[in-house]
């Protein structure tokens, strides 16, 4: 019987590389929430809504309808890349850039309700891994399994570092730490839906787990 498994965490923590592996083993369909804000924090960065000074929240909310977002599966990478009005933007939605407004962006109620309510109808059909801040809390609070991943900072800071670095983004990783610690606190200190670990979730601390080692836990759960 396929099931839903929800992950949230703080950033970094190697939710989407589980919820990936997760879903290949399982046939599963996965989703990227992260993807989602970040994508809709390219565009008001893209249409100026955003910027050091300010924060154009209103005009934002008023072009909500506006902006389209799909996930499409690509055959050769093996997961679903985010297109931001017809445009792959996968990407440009991982920069340092688009990291240091989407907390911000994420705090913004009519943006969660939007995203929440398309979450919620992509995973109508089970047999879903679907990762971000609110999904066993909020999105699917009857989720058969949740999980919540965690990893010190300076860890998961990296982790992203490297990650950024291999890509060939110049980044330092002061500046990497900062935001990774700017996004828990905003994620975790916010009004709406901030993050915290969802009644019934699993938690699994990996700063010091392989990989190898998470998935076999987290696969017993799945079969338990
Ligand atoms: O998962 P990722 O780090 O890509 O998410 C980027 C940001 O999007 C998070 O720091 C958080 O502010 C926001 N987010 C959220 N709710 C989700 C997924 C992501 O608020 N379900």
């Amino acid at each position: 019987k396929k099931i839903t498994i929800a992950i949230d965490g703080f950033s970094s923590t190697g939710k989407s590389t589980i919820a990936k592996q997760l879903a290949k083993e399982l046939g599963y369909i996965y989703v990227d929430t992260g993807a989602m804000y970040r994508a809709v924090s390219l565009y008001a960065l893209r249409e100026g809504f955003i910027n050091p000074e300010d924060f154009n929240e209103s005009d934002l909310v008023e072009n909500l309808h506006n902006i389209d977002l799909k996930f499409k599966y690509n055959e050769a990478l093996g997961f679903a890349e985010m297109y931001l009005n017809g445009e792959n933007v996968e990407r440009e939605i991982r920069t340092l850039e688009v990291s240091d407004y989407v907390s911000k962006v994420a705090a913004v109620p009519e943006v969660r309700y939007q995203l929440v309510k398309q979450q919620q109808k992509m995973g109508e059909d089970k047999g879903i891994v679907m990762d971000g801040r609110d999904i066993g809390t909020v999105v699917f609070p009857d989720a058969e399994l949740k999980l919540f991943m965690t990893a010190s900072p300076e860890k998961r800071a990296m982790r992203r570092y490297k990650e950024l670095i291999d890509k060939g983004d110049k980044v330092a990783y002061e500046d990497v730490l900062r935001n990774v610690q700017n996004r828990d606190y905003i994620d975790s200190h916010r009004e709406d839906s901030p993050l915290r670990q969802a009644e019934g979730a699993v938690a699994i601390d990996n700063s010091d787990m392989g990989l190898k080692e998470q998935f076999e836990r987290i696969l017993n759960l799945v079969n338990r």
